[in-house]
């Protein structure tokens, strides 16, 4: 089928910009400020987006946090989020308090030594 391929949706994300804030998992304040939406697709030129979100993702532990719709202006504005700000926790990456171990995904405890790891 020749149309297979042509018209679809996708999930499609724009780096707005770098952005400030505390990250939970890592203390790093080094965020990058990422557009995502859905797409309808021809020929592969979005015709149209759908719902779109803001999300912030920590630049050392990939950590992402999705924005409130009502504090987006804000955060555009002064390039920089407060966790008021964050409507909830996508993906956060805590960092083992013995063995210092990156643990990404929700463990409760460090898959490297087993420690219990804060929730
Ligand atoms: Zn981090
Ligand atoms: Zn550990």
């Amino acid at each position: 089928m020749f149309f297979i391929g042509i018209f679809g949706f996708g999930n499609r994300s724009n780096k707005i910009s770098d952005i400030k804030f505390k990250c939970t998992g890592c203390m790093n304040e080094d965020f990058s400020l990422v557009e995502l939406y859905n797409s309808f697709d021809i020929f592969f030129i979005p015709v149209f987006k759908t719902k779109k979100e803001y999300i912030i993702i920590c630049k050392k532990c990939k950590s992402m946090y999705k924005l409130k719709s009502s504090s987006i202006e804000k955060v555009l504005k002064t390039h920089s989020a407060e966790y008021g700000d964050v409507d909830k926790i996508m993906y956060e990456t805590s960092t083992c308090p013995r063995c210092g171990a990156n643990v990404t995904g929700n463990y409760q405890f460090c898959p490297y030594c087993g420690e219990p790891l804060k929730k």
